[in-house]
């Protein structure tokens, strides 16, 4: 005898589990939610790793957003811990503090300066470009070639294995270039992190459906269909798996994470480095755009609050998407987008099913804008009149 549901919903992220909780405890609905990893959350996972600090499993999650709304609605299953996520990017044998800003112009330029000749030098600098089209116009028009190689060129080649050239705009463009001493990594106006960690955000959400929902790990939703009724599906996998394929692959990025732990005696050498007890390395997260394999290497620590005596960093690698490899970032470039536009009319005309989240729009977003995502979907499903009997 086949399960019943109002809803299946596909993947237990951000996008699935706010979906379930808005339909049960909102609607009142009923909802199986299939996840195929062994956990729920998604990318942001987050758990306590054989050391006992807090580690975010799949890259580190800054939460920030501009929306009241988005806070609001999260600020139910979560006390905030505020963060101004600080990053730093280690090349030419040195630190440098980044987004580019006036402290960084400084070491640039080797001497104290001021916004005013800060601006000066990068009107001089920049190329100009009437419509920046790409990654690399969108940097070569703010700072001009030299800052552009020191910093984004490398990085980019390695983490997306493109030139930035052929890379929207919106992948470099997002980080922004200051001429004051503003040097924190972003710009939202609420910067901070679920104070007990996002797994436990995510244990309250569902804790708050209460007995309308089951989650179901370690299953794949095909697996499944077979053996439950339900009203409506939500989809939060990748588009083009759905459609088993038939427009073509869409290409990703995937990453492989390398962690290494340290107790407070393995620490004690690198303190003059970190320059603070109980850390590895000097802020959060530093970025290696010209040395070494991997892009970039994250101290969560830093920015958790954790009292903890161990510390782990995690080094991440680059690495193409393939068989047994996680689909972590859509590649925002013009072939890609032509392929996913045949997928979006295929997800637009197909009934009954909703297609939220990073994967099922093929799109980069961050975590405040996949809750907002859900949270329209949910108001759009109540609002048609699709509601459990
Ligand atoms: C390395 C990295 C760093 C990031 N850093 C930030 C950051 O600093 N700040 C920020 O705001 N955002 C960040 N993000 C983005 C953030 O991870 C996403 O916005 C968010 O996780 C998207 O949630 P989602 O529910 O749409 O997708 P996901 O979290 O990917 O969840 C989808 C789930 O669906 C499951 N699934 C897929 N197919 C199936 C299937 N066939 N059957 C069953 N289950 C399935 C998957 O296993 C997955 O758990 C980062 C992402 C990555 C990869």
């Amino acid at each position: 005898m086949p399960w019943g549901f109002d809803y299946l919903i596909v993947g237990a992220g951000f996008s699935g589990l706010t979906m379930a909780e808005r339909l049960t405890t909102q609607a009142g609905a009923t909802c199986l939610v299939v996840e195929r990893r062994n956990h729920i959350g998604g990318n942001a996972y987050d758990r306590y790793d054989d050391h006992g600090v807090l580690v975010h499993t799949y890259g580190p999650h800054y939460f920030r957003t501009n929306s009241p709304r988005i806070r609001e609605y999260l600020s139910q299953f979560t006390e905030w811990h505020p963060v101004d996520y600080k990053i730093l990017s280690w090349t030419h044998g040195a630190y440098w503090p980044f987004p580019i800003n006036l402290n960084t112009f400084e070491q640039f330029i080797g001497r104290p300066s001021t916004p005013e000749e800060m601006s000066a030098a990068l009107d001089k600098w920049k190329i100009p470009v009437a419509s920046p089209s790409n990654s690399e116009e969108v940097i070569v028009s703010q700072v001009g070639r030299e800052l552009y190689e020191q910093f984004f060129k490398g990085y980019t080649l390695k983490q997306w294995r493109r030139h930035p050239r052929e890379l929207d705009a919106s992948v470099c463009g997002r980080i922004p270039i200051r001429t004051n001493r503003d040097d924190r990594y972003l710009t939202e106006e609420f910067q901070a992190l679920p104070a007990a960690g996002y797994t436990r955000l995510f244990e309250r959400m569902l804790a708050a459906c209460g007995d309308r929902v089951k989650v179901l790990l370690n299953a794949d939703y095909r697996e499944v269909l077979p053996h439950v009724n339900f009203q409506h599906m939500i989809y939060s996998g990748p588009v083009d798996e759905y459609f088993d394929f038939s427009e073509g692959r869409l290409p990703y990025r995937s990453l492989r994470f390398e962690a290494e732990s340290f107790t407070p005696e393995e620490l004690v050498p690198r303190e003059p480095v970190s320059g603070k007890k109980g850390f590895w390395q000097p802020a959060m997260q530093v970025n290696y755009p010209n040395d070494h394999d991997y892009t970039r290497i994250v101290e969560v620590k830093h920015a958790t609050g954790q009292l903890c005596e161990n510390s782990t960093i995690v080094r991440e690698y680059p690495e193409d998407f393939g068989p047994g490899k996680e689909a972590y970032y859509p590649i925002p470039a013009p072939d890609s987008s032509a392929i996913y536009s045949r997928y979006k009319a295929k997800a637009d005309a197909e009934a009954r099913t909703s297609f939220i989240g990073r994967l099922a729009t093929y799109k980069y977003y961050n975590m405040d804008q996949v809750v907002g995502m859900a949270l329209a979907e949910f108001e759009k499903l109540w609002k048609a009149g699709d509601r459990p009997c």
